[in-house]
């Protein structure tokens, strides 16, 4: 009696521990990367009061947010930004350093994922010849790939296709990204396949493209109660083709034609909705989170960034744009719940850079900010070639801040191309906008550890990078006069969301700082899998369950 009794304990000990580890050990079935393409810290808390319960307001509640995570590398851009999301890692080992950078060894200027070796799937255009053979490491769904035998599928979503691409590095099943001006198609590239699966045929055939097009987009409340924006009406906007002032209400079945017809789509909120009806249509017809084996899907709303581009932080246009991006967003969390089920996801949303506020308005308010004249640049430097070495070809390239030497040029003159960069870094200071410079050399043989020259650091890429590094005034944009930018080290390109919810996720939120290059190895420890190869970042214990 007294033996079956002990017996019994044992077993029922044995059960509960196993129950426990069941719990604690089960994979979720789906993970999903949202990325909100220029999406700001402050967007979350600006326009709080009217998110709904949902969106944004759920997974705060729910999940768990950091709500000091900076990207720690320049140049703040999209490729970057998605690409260091997904490696953990920065420029300095992933080697996408921009989105269009000069290329030493092809000497010309290249954009990150062209690839003339494959041809677009879905259409007879060219935008679908695209690769990520310029990313040096793995991504998180490679490893991902790799601990499953590549069992378990990977997908990337995006209007952009660097957005689609990068995140799910070299492995992937598929990457999708909107082509636009007379295509209404999501298309892809023969790097993943040669023709388009059935759901996306279908897909391109039934969408809501011309639906949204054919609307008027007005503000989803009444234009008076935008109060956290600027009056609509104002001259730091830009505004679309064929309108008279950036202001709404705006004709888009009228604007379309001088838009860019369909490539409209991207620079307004039904753009995000697009995003999210198509990624809903992958789930479906890939059976997304169905399986034994963990996929994992990136989605990227890029229409923020166009938005954002254009009217800039403080608009009523940019308000409204994440006001519905929050309804897409719930829209989409209750899909999952249906589709994939509450407990079996695991969901991060993340930025890939913020953005500046309009310099001429900080000016305005008697914030320094600048704007910088790069025309005026070139001459000057080539002003300094010509005083100190006698030569106005020293230059092979100006590009993202970076000074390119034509070393050949150099060395033909009988000049030290080291000299020549430290001269050329010194002199950089005396153009007005230069605020600091460096030399590779320098980035090489010193070691920054905190502070905007450990940023630069963190860009810098041996290989691919230039000789002489700038880094202009705080709120310094190049372009225009109107709408944003962004691209800096500074604290408003750096601080952007980071949520985890769902499936091993604890509820809460830290103030601690952490850095983009964690979310990767986090996910990773997540999921029970080697890191990404060039991994820097490191495991986000607290928002863990364990
Ligand atoms: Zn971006
Ligand atoms: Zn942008």
């Amino acid at each position: 009696m007294k033996k079956i009794f002990v017996l019994s304990i044992c077993l029922f000990l044995f059960i509960a521990k196993s129950q426990s580890q069941d719990k604690t050990q089960t994979k979720p079935k789906l993970v999903v990367g949202v990325v909100i393409d220029q999406m700001r810290y402050d967007y979350l808390t600006r326009y709080a009061e009217r998110y709904g319960k949902n969106g944004f307001n759920r997974l705060l509640k729910d999940g768990f947010s950091l709500e000091n995570a900076h990207y720690n590398y320049i140049p703040t851009y999209t490729a970057v930004g998605h690409t260091s999301i997904f490696t953990g890692t920065t420029p300095s080992n992933h080697g996408i350093i921009s989105n269009n950078w000069y290329d030493k060894f092809l000497k010309k200027s290249i954009y990150c994922v062209d690839d003339n070796n494959y041809k677009t799937v879905g259409n007879n255009g060219v935008n679908g010849e695209k690769s990520p053979f310029r990313l040096y490491t793995t991504t998180v769904t490679d490893q991902l790939h790799l601990a499953q035998n590549m069992k378990g599928k990977t997908i990337g979503i995006s209007i952009k296709d660097r957005s689609a691409i990068l995140p799910v590095g070299h492995t992937a099943n598929a990457a999708y990204w909107y082509d636009g001006d007379n295509y209404n198609t999501w298309i892809t590239s023969t790097f993943y396949m040669d023709k388009l699966p059935k759901w996306v045929i279908d897909f391109n055939k039934n969408n809501k493209a011309d639906e949204y097009l054919n609307q008027t987009w007005t503000t989803l409340y009444d234009l008076k109660t935008y109060t956290n924006s600027r009056t609509d009406n104002n001259i730091f906007e830009g505004k679309l083709k064929g309108q008279e002032a950036p202001t709404f209400p705006k004709d888009l079945k009228k604007l379309r034609a001088k838009n860019g017809n369909y490539s409209l789509i991207k620079a307004i909120p039904a753009g995000n909705t697009l995003t999210a009806d198509f990624a809903k249509a992958a789930i479906i017809g890939e059976n997304l989170g169905k399986s034994e084996f963990t996929d994992f899907l990136t989605v990227s709303f890029s229409s923020t960034d166009y938005v954002g581009h254009k009217y800039g932080v403080a608009a009523v246009e940019t308000e409204d744009t994440y006001l519905r991006l929050d309804k897409d967003l719930a829209d989409f969390f209750t899909f999952l719940d249906q589709q994939v089920g509450k407990d079996n996801y695991t969901l991060f949303l993340t930025a890939d850079h913020a953005a500046v506020h309009n310099p001429a308005y900080l000016q305005s308010l008697k914030i320094p900010a600048h704007y910088f004249d790069i025309k005026k640049f070139k001459a000057f430097v080539l002003e300094v070639t010509q005083k100190y070495f006698n030569s106005k070809e020293l230059i092979e390239n100006i590009s993202n801040y970076q000074l390119f030497l034509d070393k050949n040029k150099i060395e033909s003159l009988g000049l030290d191309a080291q000299k020549v960069a430290e001269k050329l870094a010194d002199e950089a200071l005396d153009f007005d906008g230069i605020y600091k410079s460096v030399t590779a050399k320098t980035l090489q043989t010193t070691n920054f550890t905190d502070g905007i020259l450990n940023s630069l650091q963190n860009g810098y890429n041996q290989k691919f990078s230039g000789d002489v590094l700038l880094i202009p005034y705080p709120a310094t944009l190049t372009g225009g006069r109107k709408g944003t930018s962004h691209g800096s080290g500074n604290s408003y390109d750096t601080h952007v969301p980071i949520i985890f919810y769902g499936h091993g996720i604890k509820k809460g939120s830290s103030s601690k700082k952490y850095e983009i290059i964690d979310i990767a190895p986090t996910m990773a420890n997540l999921l029970q899998i080697e890191f990404p190869n060039g991994t820097s970042g490191k495991v986000i214990d607290e928002v863990l369950e364990k």
